[in-house]
């Protein structure tokens, strides 16, 4: 901000013709009525040995910008937040349901399961929370709109079939979000079954047993019969005993939207992930750009509930729209605060969406390079053949321009999918299709996500290209 001379002077409690004296000593012509620059402010009151103060705007649409830090010793332990991935077929639906069917019941006798997209268990007295969408879409899908929920991620393999290209799409998912995987050998009930393979297989993913002087669990169970099942469970909690997870409980909550719809006679229900503090039925809330009052909480047994406390799902009602799964939530001190912000939140997603949003390209990679905003290229490559992916990623890694490389963060066969899209847009990476183009779906997906695909057929131009960009010596496309 700028102040004129008269108006320093003021602020300071001097003489305006002291303020212009110590100006011209400067070497700074001033008069009483002139605009000074904040470095002249700046030299002037440090002079005076005052301190200027920038009166910091906060952005109150910005959910991130109201986060409050929270003191340590106000922090408690939370249960840890577990999504199920894996192939299609290898049981997750099955274990999700089983872990269910095996803990809720006994706790809640008289509770109907209530599909709400998660449940919580109790497991040696302790709470896990899963999210009962299993697959990747729902965990890329958030992480695309930069919430991240997830804590742990079990990695179900089956192991009669053992790592099919879903497993490594899983894999390569949770490693781009930094979330610990617990690998779940599945089937063993199976007389196919070979869980060593399994094993075997996940080594060529850094997924070291710990039998075999790694530190990935493995657990071998059968989500049909049950067996093994428990044992699952407690290694879930040694693993978020270790992330030491924790949120304080003792402050205005905060969250992410699991899912939402609109219900006839209820209007907008969405299920919330409460993530810090505790939800009260009547809190003023702002999820995403909607706003509202909680009118009733229900948890995922279909019980009232007036509370909710860390990493614990609730469905609400009281919402004047339906927000998205993965909006962020957060709630005010009153009603009115919040009808205001949600409308501007509102209003600033429409204006957002008419802009275009900056995703990495190779057009303009050279920029934020040289912005230093860049210190790696994320790609995700895919191509026909393995041995094209394999000779394509060591090229690749091989790359470096001034101090700055490529990272792979997901490689495999086939087709470029609605999935490396999602992935590419959460991780702010570009595609590049070897011999490979991308399917209907996973073109309609990369122009409004807004990521970058490049199609080749010559290794060596792939290399040249994206050298290029990285110099800014790309050629213009036309
Ligand atoms: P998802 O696609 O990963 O969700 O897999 P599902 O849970 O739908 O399971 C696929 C099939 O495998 C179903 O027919 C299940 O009954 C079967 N299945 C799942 N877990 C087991 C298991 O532990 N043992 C056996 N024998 N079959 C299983």
């Amino acid at each position: 901000g700028s102040l004129t001379v008269a108006e320093l002077a003021k602020k300071l409690g001097k003489e305006p013709s002291e303020i212009i004296k110590k100006l011209f000593m400067l070497g700074i012509m001033a008069t009483i009525n002139q605009d000074l620059d904040k470095d002249a402010i700046e030299l002037i009151c440090s002079d005076y040995g005052v301190e200027v103060e920038e009166k910091v705007v906060i952005d109150e649409t910005d959910f991130e910008s109201l986060e409050i830090v929270d003191d340590p010793a106000d922090l408690v332990e939370r249960p840890p937040v577990v999504t199920i991935m894996g192939h299609v077929d290898h049981g997750k639906t099955t274990l999700l349901d089983s872990i269910r069917n095996s803990k809720v019941t006994e706790q809640e006798a008289g509770g109907i399961t209530q599909h709400i997209g998660a449940y919580q268990v109790v497991v040696n007295n302790k709470k896990i929370t899963f999210l009962d969408t299993p697959g990747h879409e729902a965990f890329t899908t958030m992480r695309a709109r930069g919430a991240q929920v997830t804590d742990i991620v079990i990695l179900v393999v089956a192991a009669d079939d053992g790592v099919m290209p879903q497993t490594v799409e899983a894999i390569n998912h949770a490693k781009a979000a930094n979330v610990p995987i617990v690998v779940a050998v599945n089937k063993i009930d199976k007389p196919t079954a070979n869980p060593d393979r399994v094993m075997q297989e996940l080594v060529e993913y850094n997924l070291v047993p710990e039998e075999w002087g790694g530190d990935t669990i493995y657990c071998k169970l059968s989500a049909l019969t049950g067996e093994g099942i428990d044992n699952l469970l407690e290694m879930i909690l040694l693993v978020s005993e270790m992330e030491e997870l924790k949120a304080n409980p003792n402050r205005r909550a905060t969250g992410t939207v699991i899912e939402a719809k609109l219900d006839k006679g209820r209007g907008p229900v969405a299920t919330l992930l409460v993530q810090s503090g505790t939800l009260r039925v009547g809190d003023p809330i702002v999820v995403g750009s909607t706003y509202g009052r909680v009118r009733a909480m229900t948890n995922d047994i279909g019980r009232r509930v007036k509370e909710a406390g860390p990493s614990m799902p609730v469905e609400i009602t009281g919402l004047n729209d339906v927000p998205q799964a993965g909006d962020r939530f957060m709630v005010f001190e009153d009603e009115k605060k919040a009808r205001q912000i949600g409308e501007a939140r509102a209003q600033k997603q429409l204006l957002e969406q008419r802009s275009v949003k900056t995703r990495v390209s190779l057009d303009d990679l050279f920029e934020k390079i040289k912005q230093g905003e860049m210190k790696e290229l994320n790609i995700i490559v895919k191509a026909d053949v393995q041995g094209s992916v394999e000779a394509l990623v060591a090229a690749l890694q091989k790359i470096d321009i001034e101090g700055v490389r490529v990272k792979i963060i997901h490689s495999g066969v086939g087709a470029i999918t609605e999935y490396d899209i999602m992935l590419a847009s959460a991780s702010n990476a570009i595609v590049i299709g070897f011999n490979v183009r991308p399917d209907a779906n996973a073109k309609r997906v990369a122009e409004s996500e807004k990521v970058d695909i490049r199609l080749h057929r010559i290794i060596y131009k792939v290399i040249e290209e994206i050298e290029a960009a990285m110099k800014g010596m790309l050629d213009p496309e036309y």
